[in-house]
């Protein structure tokens, strides 16, 4: 007699995206010839760049031909790329050993893995607003009782509120907790931790043996060069962070899949000793997972060669193209943005109070135009929006006009 698994049942509706699509079609269906724009997805766009595309056609060239073929790649991701993932961190002033990368088919997955390897009592924070995979994988782990309505949200979870008022950076938390997941730069903020403030979760961590789960996937956004992009360029953190991060937004592998994880082999936590967390995360990989695509990982492994890194360089300025955009254009018509230097995504303030969800049905009435309501990422995104700057030039225009010319200060 099997049962499911009750974890699945405490997750709150999947509300956010079904939603969007739900209003968005039924005003489609009002309006059947009216041209939605859309500013709300977190999907790359523009091709994938030569050097990328050569790389990864003479890898399939490889597998064509029995003297070149090969299967399953090495243990924890090709070497190779392993060796120039730690070389590319060099330029942080950051050393690691290639032991300590583990090569994924992307950023989520890991984020929804890695708690695996905690107990199942351990304390859990996340930023609120957050990416949804940190809070749904210990839901369904089974961290929490449930959804408590009168909190707005988990029971046992602890939630740290990034508002105005705190620069969209939580602060260390006021309890004891045992892992704390951060991103920075921040989906859906954009807000970027400085040096100092992720110092301060460090020191915490180190101090109450907890472990930091940082996710980097939009480091290659950061310009300014006084910000971190590795957690490791904070002291002390390899002895209490992991560091996931991906090639989906910097060489638009969103559909290709490529990331990696680094447990380094320093990491410890109240029960451990150095290399364990790092032996359990090769455990628990060669175990459960087999590999990326080796095509997928020729690809990365020519995105940090020279010509690679210049091309991904350029798609990152043609999105953040977009951005600047997108924030001169909302903040032209009085909207308080935030984010959008440093990152992908303008997490805008809703005219006079409104909700995420009155702003979204305006905008889309309005305008035509399609974002995403903050508050689908945590209670302290409720009178916010996350517009992205994911998209074709021509399309951001078009949908920036369209605001420019139809957004009359709401009353
Ligand atoms: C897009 C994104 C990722 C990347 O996920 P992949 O599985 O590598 O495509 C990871 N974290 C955040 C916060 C993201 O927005």
């Amino acid at each position: 007699m099997a049962n499911i698994n009750n974890n699945f049942s405490k997750l709150a509706a999947g509300y956010l995206f079904p939603e969007i699509a739900r209003r968005t079609n039924s005003f489609l269906q009002e309006h059947p010839d009216v041209e939605l724009m859309k500013l709300g997805i977190g999907n790359t766009t523009e091709a994938l760049s030569k050097t990328l595309v050569e790389a990864m056609k003479d890898k399939l060239d490889q597998l064509s031909n029995r003297e070149t073929y090969t299967g399953y790649g090495d243990e924890q991701g090709d070497t190779q790329l392993r060796v120039a993932l730690k070389d590319y961190y060099k330029n942080y002033g950051v050393e690691l050993d290639a032991t300590e990368f583990f090569v994924s088919d992307g950023a989520k997955a890991d984020a929804a893995n890695i708690q695996e390897l905690f107990s199942k009592d351990s304390i859990v924070a996340f930023q609120d607003p957050a990416y949804p995979v940190y809070v749904d994988s210990n839901v369904v782990a089974g961290r929490t009782e449930g959804y408590d309505k009168e909190k707005q949200g988990y029971s046992n979870f602890v939630y740290l509120p990034c508002t105005e008022e705190n620069n969209f950076v939580p602060e260390i938390p006021q309890s004891k907790v045992d892992l704390i997941y951060l991103c920075s730069p921040n989906n859906p903020t954009g807000a970027v931790m400085t040096h100092q403030e992720l110092k301060a979760f460090v020191d915490y961590a180190n101090e109450n043996k907890a472990v930091i789960i940082f996710d980097s996937a939009y480091s290659e956004y950061i310009i300014d060069p006084s910000l971190p992009r590795s957690i490791y360029e904070v002291e002390g953190a390899k002895s209490c962070a992991i560091e996931i991060n991906s090639f989906s937004k910097n060489a638009g592998f969103t559909g290709v899949r490529l990331g990696w994880t680094i447990v380094p082999k320093e990491l410890v936590c109240q029960n451990s000793e150095p290399g364990v967390i790092n032996s359990m995360w090769n455990r628990r990989q060669c175990t459960f997972f087999n590999g990326a695509s080796n095509i997928a990982q020729a690809g990365g492994l020519s995105a940090l060669s020279g010509s690679g890194l210049e091309e991904c360089k350029e798609l990152v300025s043609y999105y953040m193209g977009n951005a600047k955009i997108i924030k001169e254009g909302l903040e032209s018509v009085n909207i308080v943005c935030y984010g959008g230097v440093n990152s992908p995504y303008i997490w805008a303030k809703t005219p006079n109070n409104m909700t995420s969800w009155e702003f979204f049905d305006y905008l889309l009435r309005e305008c035509h135009v399609v974002i995403t309501p903050g508050s689908g990422f945590g209670p302290s995104g409720e009178n916010f929006i996350r517009v992205s700057s994911y998209g074709h030039r021509e399309n951001v225009e078009k949908a920036i006009e369209s605001i420019k010319e139809n957004f009359k200060n709401v009353n």
